[in-house]
């Protein structure tokens, strides 16, 4: 059995983050701007302190201005959203992104509906969604972002491909269909209430999985040469017994990676598919929004 090309997400996104380097050094160079992205984490969750502190490491190694704010989990909204205020007015950002999930007294919402729409670097706000949905430029979601970088990389012009998205979140799914869409795929998306799901990936020429359900998707739902971008993540304990009882965790896809690699074409594994794009794009997004602001061509 022929098996998978496997989408190296992580070396993509190193060479990504490579051409973003060298284009905020033009930026400061040619026009005196330095991108600026702040980053908003309230509380303690585990995992999102260590996305922020990536987030953080990675804007300062492309040359570009980071800030880390750092709120305690009691933070009122009132206290947050005069911190987006200001983050909004302040001419040294140019990319504002809250940390989600955020305590359950913040309602997320309402925070993304405070956030600058031209500072919007995660894609959230309606005006961002409704501008991607219209085909106008737009900051879009870098997580779907980055899927569709790896697709276009892969196999270049997706015009007529069959897409089949599971999940439909806003910050996932429906920008994912939308994106898909915008390339000329005839999209369907998929969700916890469609049914026989597996006849639906089957005619899928590309699948992509945002669900959240270790490996879902078997082999046998897809379609043999499929490209297969598996976003999902669930995380178990370590299977070194040792590593396990300090508390490390291994990371599991939507799709069942061993069985997928015998019929796909090409597919994403997790960890080091999807997962390292969306800093890269988060890094494109603040460069795209630094030039709109200033208005520097594109
Ligand atoms: P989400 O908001 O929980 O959405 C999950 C979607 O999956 C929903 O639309 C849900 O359908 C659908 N779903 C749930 N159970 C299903 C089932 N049995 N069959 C078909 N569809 C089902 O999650 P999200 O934010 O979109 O993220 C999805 C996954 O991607 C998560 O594992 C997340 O950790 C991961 N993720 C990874 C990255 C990355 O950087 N790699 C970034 C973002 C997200 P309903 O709408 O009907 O409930």
């Amino acid at each position: 059995m022929s098996q998978a090309k496997i989408i190296d997400g992580k070396a993509f996104a190193a060479k990504l983050r490579e051409t973003i380097a060298a284009e905020v050094a033009v930026l400061k160079a040619e026009h005196g701007l330095t991108p600026g992205l702040a980053v908003v984490l309230v509380g303690e969750d585990p995992a999102s302190q260590v996305y922020v502190r990536s987030k953080g490491e990675q804007t300062l190694a492309a040359g570009m201005h980071s800030e880390t704010h750092r709120l305690p989990a009691d933070t009122s909204q009132s206290e947050l959203l005069s911190l987006v205020e200001r983050l909004n007015d302040d001419p040294a950002i140019h990319g504002v992104l809250v940390q989600f999930p955020v305590p359950d007294h913040l309602s997320q919402a309402t925070i993304v509906a405070a956030i600058s729409p031209d500072k919007d670097v995660d894609g959230l706000t309606v005006t961002n969604a409704g501008r991607l949905a219209s085909g106008l430029p737009a900051l879009t979601s870098c997580t779907p972002a980055g899927c569709m970088a790896l697709l276009k990389d892969v196999l270049g012009d997706l015009t007529g491909q069959r897409a089949v998205v599971i999940g439909r979140s806003n910050l996932m799914g429906k920008p994912m269909a939308q994106l898909l869409l915008a390339a000329d795929c005839t999209v369907t998306i998929a969700h916890s209430r469609s049914l026989d799901l597996p006849t639906i990936c089957r005619e899928a020429d590309i699948l992509v999985a945002a669900v959240g359900r270790a490996e879902m998707v078997r082999g046998d739902w897809i379609k043999p040469g499929a490209t297969v971008i598996d976003v999902g993540i669930s995380r178990f304990p370590s299977r070194d017994p040792v590593a396990a009882a300090a508390g490390k965790t291994r990371l599991v896809g939507d799709v069942a990676f061993e069985e997928a690699k015998g019929v796909a074409g090409a597919i994403t594994p997790v960890p080091g598919g999807v997962g390292p794009m969306t800093i890269a794009m988060l890094l494109a997004n603040t460069v795209s929004a630094a030039k709109r602001i200033n208005g520097i061509a594109e």
